[in-house]
């Protein structure tokens, strides 16, 4: 499958996150512990993370979130990748984004999102123990002045999802940098649907990777700082 790889790399990344403070949340003593070792992500040629979130607070706290959101990612990303699939027929491909499209959306990947975090246990005792969500909707670029709103207090959180939009707010500015005089409401009124859910696959792989880089900086400082 096309992409199977990229969420594999994604599932891996949020494992990381949450053992990265776990595993290392202990005082320092003579002889700190070695770091796991994970060969192709912990290559030195890499950073390890994005500047802007060196300053994140390294608590369980975070970890956890980190990870709950970048679980969350991934499965909008699985979401969205049926959603490509679906507007790439010859007989939808060249539908354009609509409100009602992107509310359509939107729900799809809340879906996604509600049936990978609240899984049926295995032998169908029980409930299923799911941890809290992050809202899937705490960020939001509006498409008519590319204003950036995040409504989170978690300032590594609020970071992430900055990120997040700021692949929204940038093909906001590109669309009216190049249409000056073009009157339009919202930058998304012109694209196909399946470029507007093109880019938001960009915006969630985005959250991935800095939540990956956070995670690979944790992991590479023992969380001491
Ligand atoms: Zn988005």
């Amino acid at each position: 499958m096309r992409n199977s790889r990229p969420v594999r790399n994604a599932l891996r990344i949020i494992g990381l996150v949450a053992v990265s403070c776990s595993a290392h949340a202990q005082p320092l003593g003579n002889s700190t512990p070695a770091a796991p070792s994970f060969p192709d992500l912990m290559a030195p040629e890499k950073s390890f993370a994005a500047p802007s979130l060196r300053n994140c607070p390294c608590s369980q706290q975070n970890a956890n979130i980190l990870a709950k959101r970048g679980e969350n990612a991934t499965l909008a990303l699985e979401s969205l990748y049926r959603q490509i699939e679906e507007f790439s027929h010859p007989t939808t491909r060249s539908l354009l984004w609509t409100k009602q499209r992107n509310l359509e959306s939107d729900e799809l990947i809340q879906e996604s999102i509600d049936a990978g975090r609240d899984p049926a246990p295995p032998d169908g005792t029980g409930p299923a123990t799911a941890a809290p969500a992050v809202p899937n909707s705490l960020g939001f670029t509006n498409g008519g002045d590319c204003k950036i709103t995040i409504s989170v207090s978690s300032p590594c959180l609020a970071e992430i999802l900055r990120l997040h939009e700021e692949v929204h707010r940038r093909a906001c500015k590109k669309f009216f940098d190049s249409n000056y005089n073009f009157t339009v409401i919202d930058y998304r009124a012109k694209m196909r649907m399946v470029d507007y859910l093109n880019e938001h696959v960009e915006a969630y792989s985005a959250e991935i990777r800095a939540i990956g880089e956070q995670a690979r900086y944790w992991v590479a400082t023992r969380c001491t700082f």
